[in-house]
């Protein structure tokens, strides 16, 4: 994307304070989201990223990551394979458990949804900690595929998520 649109971006997405909880700027993308031009930059620039590059799944995470995920399915010509919150799956699952701030929380893939050493574009709307994708990261390898990239609209840089993330590629629009 041109850095005339990454402005433009940015000035989309609206900052609101102390949501969920005190002393958390939460980035809300709906305001970039319901903008024509917005999700158009946003979903172009995945795509020109990601297409020809031989990725058979985009994976999103529940729920932004599903605005993002099946847009740029379509766009490259992949399949879209959601990652969910317990209990919202109805076959076979893999299951990863993961650390937040306060308790735990999982996310189910099914069983089913890659063939072996599948190449796997892991998609959400922003970066904090790292938490949810590091373990979309061992999800997808647990199910015996490849990940390729992670791609993120957001990242909250000063949480260095990208330390817990070694080894993997991360790709992010706007940094905060
Ligand atoms: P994390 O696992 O810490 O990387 O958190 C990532 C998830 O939490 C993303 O799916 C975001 O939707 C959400 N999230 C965390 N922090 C924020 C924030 N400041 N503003 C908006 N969403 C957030």
């Amino acid at each position: 994307m041109t850095i005339e649109e990454k402005e433009e971006l940015n000035k989309l997405v609206r900052s609101v304070e102390d949501f969920p909880e005190k002393g958390v700027i939460f980035r809300d993308i709906t305001t970039a989201l319901k903008d024509k031009k917005g999700l158009e930059i946003i979903i172009k620039d995945f795509t020109d990223r990601y297409k020809n590059k031989g990725i058979d799944y985009v994976v999103g995470a529940d729920a932004r990551g599903f605005i993002f995920g099946a847009a740029i399915a379509y766009n490259i010509g992949a399949g879209f394979v959601p990652a969910r919150k317990p209990g919202k799956l109805p076959a076979e699952v893999e299951s990863v458990e993961y650390s937040l701030e306060y308790g735990k929380n999982s996310i189910e893939i099914h069983k089913d949804a890659f063939e072996k050493n599948s190449k796997i574009l892991i998609v959400d709307d922003l970066l904090a900690t790292g938490g949810t994708a590091e373990a979309m990261v061992k999800l997808v390898e647990k199910l015996g595929a490849k990940v390729y990239e992670l791609a993120f609209m957001i990242e909250l840089v000063d949480l260095k998520a990208r330390d817990l993330l070694k080894g993997y590629k991360v790709y992010t629009q706007l940094k905060y």
